[in-house]
């Protein structure tokens, strides 16, 4: 070893490339989005030298077990907190209840923070603190901020939090925890994105939102990764995710062209379904009506706090992504889908979140539609834990 300095593109071997307009980049410093305001997206060159070790991947814990698919330079540690891992469970009483035995849930709800933004946040802020930011700002409808400030606080840095302030109080305790300096807001998640970056022009401080930094992204693919993974390389016929911003399902996606084209799993991808709740659903709606981009949606309301993302910059990919899997999306009324989360934490012992509610209620529809077949797989991703959409008060009286 020698004591020389590490420099700041050492080992970066991957680049960037947006998938709207063509262009490519380096990935030096700390990207945002293509000069075109569309997301990029990470490539990995071909001969990363473990991709081509299937095995290898086993003898790993966490979601950085995959870092051969994942943004990291050979002699880097992650800002971790052993995010990813998370059961897939078999439910069988909700199966036969729904009559499509192979039905099995993810239950993201068991990731440090509580949900699946564990993933996209350990990878952006190992990104940015390695390329020497120290102060954070995101917009969050709830759980990315709880997640943003655990791993700013894991890297020894700090973060703002613009939230609504309808987001539920356990949420909200929650990011008080990690230490993030909380903002509420009289609004939705689109007012608090503007606040957020109106903050960041102001302080320096640098922009975790949604698909506005390319990494996130890249630790959501890990969902599809570890998916592959616990289903001894088969994927299954049918994906259901509650959507919001996306990155979830445009994640899962390029995680499974990825092993395809590295030979890790074969055959066709799984039919992606977004599931969105009828206050706020406008990928449904831009899904139905066949266009590519996506309407903001005026007035977003659902208690499916995760959901309420009016306009998403994700919005062409996820549309691709639904559309070149075969798949397609389903609203929910939230008063279904709040009882589908009771109706399946009690059936089978998972704390079942709305969001997750709403992917189960939607599984019920294509189900009843025949649009999912009977002897199909399906996953159905349950996004967070339901314990944080409540109060403990709330029991009192309560049956
Ligand atoms: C953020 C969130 C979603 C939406 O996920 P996207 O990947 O942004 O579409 C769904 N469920 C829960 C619990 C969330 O926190």
């Amino acid at each position: 070893m020698t004591d020389s300095v590490v420099r700041p593109s050492e080992g970066i071997d991957w680049t960037l490339e947006c998938l709207a307009c063509g262009a490519t980049s380096t990935a030096e410093g700390l990207p945002t989005v293509c000069i075109c305001g569309q997301p990029w997206l990470v490539r990995y060159p071909d001969r990363r030298p473990g991709i081509k070790q299937r095995a290898e991947v086993r003898r790993r814990h966490s979601m950085w077990r995959f870092r051969d698919f994942l943004p990291l330079r050979p002699f880097e540690e992650p800002v971790t907190l052993g995010e990813g891992d998370t059961p897939l469970l078999r439910l069988r009483r909700t199966a036969a209840r729904l009559g499509i035995p192979n039905l099995w849930l993810k239950d993201e709800g068991c990731n440090p923070t509580g949900s699946f933004k564990a993933r996209g946040l350990s990878a952006a802020i190992t990104r940015a603190t390695a390329a020497g930011a120290n102060r954070f700002t995101l917009p969050t409808a709830g759980n990315a901020g709880i997640a943003a400030s655990a791993y700013a606080a894991r890297a020894g840095a700090e973060v703002r939090v613009f939230a609504p302030d309808t987001t539920p109080r356990t949420i909200l305790s929650q990011i008080d925890t990690f230490g993030g300096t909380l903002v509420l807001l009289d609004g939705h998640i689109g007012d608090c994105g503007k606040a957020s970056r109106a903050w960041a022009a102001e302080s320096g401080a640098f922009d975790l939102s949604t698909l506005r930094e390319p990494y996130r992204i890249e630790g959501k693919k890990t969902l599809g990764l570890e998916l592959a993974l616990q289903m001894a390389w088969k994927m299954p016929d049918v994906i259901l995710y509650p959507t919001g911003g996306g990155t979830g399902l445009i994640g899962m996606w390029k995680a499974f062209l990825e092993l395809k084209e590295h030979g890790w799993v074969e055959g066709d991808l799984p039919r992606f379904y977004s599931v969105q709740s009828t206050g706020c659903a406008p990928i449904v709606k831009a899904f139905a009506e066949g266009a590519d981009r996506a309407e903001i949606w005026a007035d977003p309301w659902t208690v499916a706090s995760g959901l309420r993302v009016p306009g998403a910059l994700g919005d062409r990919l996820m549309l691709r992504a639904l559309r070149e899997t075969g798949g397609g999306a389903v609203a929910i009324d939230d008063a279904v889908l709040v009882e589908a989360a009771e109706t399946v934490s009690r059936e089978e012992g998972v704390d079942v979140s709305p969001e997750g509610g709403a992917a189960l209620a939607a599984l019920e529809v294509l189900v009843g539609r025949g649009e999912v077949d009977r002897g199909e797989t399906a996953v159905v991703f349950n996004t967070g834990a339901g314990w944080l959409y409540r109060t403990p008060t709330e029991l009192r009286g309560k049956r």
